[in-house]
């Protein structure tokens, strides 16, 4: 087996990457938010361009996939009359943002995002996937996906705070993202090839006291399908959106609005709670603690095809299931209960462990996986 070939890059709009089906083409929503009217856009670009699904990344961005060569530079057009594409490639790259989805219009986490998206001109030059969070609501929500640097909320007050540390340093509203853009400056003058991530960085550098001191607020409960304040929660198995489904469901629940989050949920602002088989509306559902990559034949590293096994073992499996195409382990870089490995054709086993960790078993196939006792 090769070892998996780790990107260097965050595929863009501007840059997308070649895949197994043609271009993956990614769009950053700004605010973790599209209207409805982009959202509808984005659905027939999906149908004209890309393969007719759009995927939602662990990074809560957007991404269509199976577009060829040609059609990028009409793509580009058409996503730029839907507002949906920064004029400047540097800027998109920059634009790595994750957003705690349960904010209201103008408030805190509202306006926090929207000054940093304002001033992405002034951080310093930054690996590329190098990212923020801005997780201010009551309860932090983004506190287990991958950031670097963070803005919460502590028992004092606002709180900025480099990943891989307890505790960050209070800051004004006002000075918020200055100390941001600071910090951003202390690591990219410190990183180095080996700590090209914040957590990285300061396991093998002390972080200066004055960034630290004060501890984040309480985590918050999982968010899952079904309804809230804001609107509908629905899921999308492996992160799957088939665009005419989202299409029909943005029409008929009366959304004004999609809202993005990292865990495979969209949030329909405003829309009605309907049934709809395209998307999970139970969270008792397997399918939303089961993890699947595009696997072969989409992906050029796959080993093995994953989606089928993934849907047929995930009522077999209590707890959560990861299926990987190869042991780069995109999916889900955490551990999962269960994680199978594509390997040469077949699936090696890994318990309580992540996709590149020591399988207990190899060479297993889909057909013996099924008649296994997983749990
Ligand atoms: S984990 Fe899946 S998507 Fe990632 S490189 Fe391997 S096969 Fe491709």
């Amino acid at each position: 087996m090769t070892a998996p070939v780790v990107q260097g890059w965050c595929p863009g709009a501007h840059r997308p990457m070649m895949s197994g089906d043609g271009l993956v083409v990614r769009v950053r929503p700004r605010l973790a938010r599209l209207e409805a009217e982009q959202a509808l856009g984005l659905c027939k670009l999906a149908e004209r361009f890309g393969n007719g699904t759009i995927d939602l990344t662990n990074r809560a961005n957007l991404q269509l996939r199976g577009v060829a060569e040609d059609d990028h530079q009409p793509l580009l057009t058409e996503l730029a009359s839907l507002n949906l594409l920064d004029a400047e490639p540097g800027i998109e790259v920059r634009r790595n943002i994750l957003v705690s989805p349960l904010y209201q219009a103008g408030d805190l986490t509202a306006r926090l995002t929207q000054e940093l998206i304002d001033r992405l001109g002034d951080l310093p030059a930054l690996p590329a996937k190098f990212g923020f969070a801005i997780d201010t609501g009551p309860a932090r929500l983004l506190s287990a996906d991958s950031a670097d640097i963070r803005l919460e909320t502590s028992h004092d007050g606002l709180i900025l705070r480099a990943d891989g540390v307890e505790t960050g340093c209070l800051v004004s509203e006002a000075e918020a993202i200055d100390h941001l853009i600071a910090l951003a400056r202390w690591f990219s003058e410190n990183f180095t090839p080996e700590t090209r991530r914040m957590a990285r960085l300061v396991a093998a550098q002390d972080l200066p006291q004055d960034w630290q001191g004060h501890a984040p607020g309480p985590v918050g409960s999982a968010l899952e399908p079904g309804g809230c304040d804001l609107g509908t929660f629905y899921g999308a198995a492996f992160g799957q959106l088939p665009a005419r489904a989202l299409a029909e469901l943005i029409e008929t629940s009366g959304a004004a609005a999609l809202r993005v989050t990292p865990w495979r949920l969209i949030l329909l602002e405003g829309g009605a709670a309907l049934s709809a088989d395209a998307f999970v509306t139970d969270g008792t559902d397997p399918l939303m603690t089961t993890d699947a990559c595009p696997g072969a034949p989409l992906c050029p590293q796959a080993q093995i095809a994953t989606r089928d096994t993934a849907r047929a073992l995930a009522p077999r499996v209590s707890g959560g299931l990861h299926v990987s195409g190869c042991a780069k382990g995109c999916a889900r870089m955490g551990p999962a209960d269960v994680t199978l490995v594509g390997c040469n054709g077949r699936f090696d086993l890994v318990k309580h462990g992540r996709a590149g960790d020591e399988p207990c078993q190899r060479g297993l196939t889909p057909e013996t996986l099924m008649s296994m006792d997983l749990t």
